[in-house]
C-alpha cells in the first residue's frame, strides 16, 4: 500500500496510520519523524534541516523533498509500501513526489482526505490538558484524570496548553485548509482523491480508507 492520508490536527489521522501500520506493516512516514531521524544520524540534510527548525524557521521544500525521497527509496519502504502524513504539503511538493515515485515505478495506491466539521474537531481537541511534568495527555470528555486538575501518573498540575484553545485551534484548522486546499485539488484532478467522513468510529474509518483504496 502506498497512501497519502490528508487532514487537519484532531481529526484522527494519528489514529487511523498507527491502525494501518500495525494491521498492514506498512510505513508511516511523516515530515517530522523524518526530519527527526535524519538530525540523530547527524546526516548533511539532518544538519541542514536542523538549522532552519532550530531558529524556528520552515524547512525548505528542496530539504523536505530530499530527505523524503531518500526515505522512500529505501528497500524495506519499497517493499512494504507507506502512509504519508503531513506530506506533500504544497503543490510543489506534490509535483516532486509525482516524479519520484513514477522514477521508481511506485504509483500511488490512492489519496484519502479524512474530513469533520470544524465544530466537532474545535471541540475534540479543546478538551485536552497535558500535564505540566510528565507530558501525560489526558482529555475533559474522553480521557478525564482520577482527581481533577491533576496528574494520575505524577500528581503534577495538568492544563490546558496554549495550542489547544479553542481559537488557536480554529487558526490551525483556517491555515491547514489554506494550505492543504491546491494539494487537494492536485489530486482530485487526477481522480485519486476520496474523502472519508471522519466522524464514524476508528474502526469504520478505517474500513472506509482501505474500501477507498480497492
Ligand atoms: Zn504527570
Amino acid at each position: 500500500m502506498r497512501l497519502i492520508l490528508i487532514g487537519p490536527p484532531g481529526v484522527g489521522k494519528g489514529t487511523q496510520s498507527a491502525l494501518l501500520s500495525s494491521r498492514l506493516g506498512v510505513f508511516p512516514l511523516s515530515s517530522g519523524e523524518i526530519f527527526r531521524k535524519e538530525i540523530e544520524a547527524q546526516t548533511d540534510l539532518g544538519r541542514l534541516a536542523n538549522s532552519y527548525i532550530k531558529h524556528g524557521e520552515l524547512v525548505p521544500n528542496g530539504v523536505t523533498i530530499e530527505m523524503m525521497a531518500k526515505r522512500l527509496r529505501e528497500p524495506e519502504v519499497r517493499k512494504k509500501g507507506f502512509i504519508l502524513d503531513g506530506f506533500p504539503r504544497t503543490t510543489r511538493q506534490a509535483d516532486a513526489l509525482d516524479e519520484i515515485l513514477e522514477e521508481m515505478d511506485l504509483p500511488l495506491s490512492g489519496v484519502v482526505s479524512l474530513e469533520a466539521p470544524e465544530e466537532l474537531i474545535v471541540r475534540r481537541l479543546s478538551g485536552r490538558m497535558g500535564c505540566t511534568q510528565c507530558g501525560a495527555i489526558y482529555h475533559s470528555i474522553n480521557k478525564p484524570p482520577r482527581r481533577e486538575g491533576f496528574c494520575d501518573v505524577c500528581n503534577s498540575p495538568i492544563v490546558v496548553r496554549s495550542d489547544d484553545q479553542p481559537e488557536t485551534i480554529r487558526e490551525r484548522l483556517r491555515i491547514f485548509k489554506e494550505t492543504t486546499a491546491p494539494v487537494v485539488e492536485h489530486y482530485q484532478a487526477k481522480s485519486m482523491l476520496t474523502r472519508v467522513d471522519s466522524t464514524q468510529d476508528p474502526e469504520e474509518v478505517y474500513a472506509a480508507i482501505l474500501n477507498a483504496l480497492k
